[in-house]
């Protein structure tokens, strides 16, 4: 067997044991997974990873994975992908696929990051709810050989969903998992799944659909406008891009919340150098703007907060928080927020 430099100094004949890392996304394909390797008596600890680009249902998600490992009696790790996951982003060595998901890089630094929690953990081997087929960039025979390969992990991944349609891997080579009760399914049919989960009474998943910012055209659109007027980015930028209507005026960024949750979102995620700002004179949205502060950009950015407000006042006061408590006269002058709207923002 054809094992990458990574792996090649350990003995996996020594270290196979009953005791497996299973990625679990909340899905009912990962879920299924786990529940048919727990089923042959071998311990399965679930791993969940979370990032800044899962769409605003991640808590729901992250939710349905503990009451779905909970459901199956297994153990849950939770790892944010961090700040490393971005590098990935900004220059994937396989691409993109439509937007700005680099679905093959991405399972490449899961899986890397699987593997040190499997030996963390002690896991001899790595569960995954692959289905051979079922998406296009990371799912096809030849990038599920190339993902496996690059991430460390040759013969160290069993796909209880598609196993038979595969070669097998170490734990069924060694008879620790019992290749003949795994499956063969294919393609992008969830059909057989849900079957599954009736017979085995599993309640605890979520519908497979999307969750991944990185495949939203709009979105896209935003982290590439970041990513190139500010190659010095922080992760609250890559937060921001989440909420709100953004502006770039001035060598400033500026974020308006667009209803109730969204000013509150902005409210808990801005922090210096960040400002966070509200007229004191009507209501209207929250926003937070970073860049250089003076006269001018205060006018133009509370024009553009008061263009969203139902009962705006000029001249008002911009109650501007930013270490300190401050309040500007912002009187009215010519703005088209349009001319200032990042492309891609609504
Ligand atoms: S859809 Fe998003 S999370 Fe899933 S593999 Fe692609 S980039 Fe990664």
């Amino acid at each position: 067997m054809g094992l990458n430099k990574k792996v090649q100094d350990i003995d996996f004949s020594s270290m196979m044991n009953k005791k497996a890392l299973s990625l679990l996304s909340g899905g009912l394909d990962s879920v299924i997974a786990a529940k048919l390797i727990l089923d042959q008596g071998i311990e399965v600890v679930g791993l969940h990873f979370v990032s800044s680009f899962c769409d605003s249902k991640r808590k729901e998600r992250d939710n349905v994975v503990v009451r779905s490992a909970s459901e199956l009696g297994i153990r849950v790790l939770i790892r944010d992908k961090g700040p490393g996951y971005v590098q990935v982003l900004t220059k994937p060595k396989h691409g993109y696929g439509k937007n700005m998901n680099p679905c093959i890089d991405c399972r490449i630094y899961m899986l890397q990051e699987a593997r040190r929690v499997m030996e963390a953990e002690g896991a001899s081997f790595l569960v995954t709810g692959e289905v051979v087929g079922q998406r296009p960039m990371s799912q096809m025979r030849d990038t599920i050989r190339l993902i496996e390969r690059e991430s460390g992990l040759t013969g160290l991944i069993v796909r209880p969903l598609s196993a038979k349609l595969l070669a097998p891997s170490e734990a069924e080579s060694q008879g620790i998992v019992d290749r003949s009760q795994l499956l063969d399914i294919a393609g992008r049919s969830r059909k057989a799944q849900y079957e599954l989960v009736e017979r085995y009474g599993l309640k605890e998943f979520s519908k497979p659909a999307g969750g991944c910012l990185l495949t939203d055209p709009i979105y896209a659109r935003k982290l590439r406008e970041l990513l190139r007027v500010e190659p010095e980015y922080t992760m609250t930028d890559i937060d921001l891009l989440k909420y709100g209507r953004h502006f770039r005026f001035c060598g400033v960024k500026l974020v308006v919340g667009r209803d109730k949750d969204e000013n509150e979102a902005l409210y808990k995620l801005w922090s210096p150098p960040y400002l966070f700002a509200r007229s004191a004179d009507f209501k209207g949205p929250s926003a937070v703007l970073k860049g250089p502060v003076d006269d001018n950009t205060i006018a133009i950015a509370g024009n553009i907060i008061s263009f969203f407000a139902k009962n705006e006042v000029f001249p008002f006061s911009l109650e501007c928080f930013d270490g300190r408590t401050t309040y500007r006269s912002i009187p009215r002058i010519p703005v088209d927020p349009d001319k200032f709207k990042v492309k891609g923002s609504l």
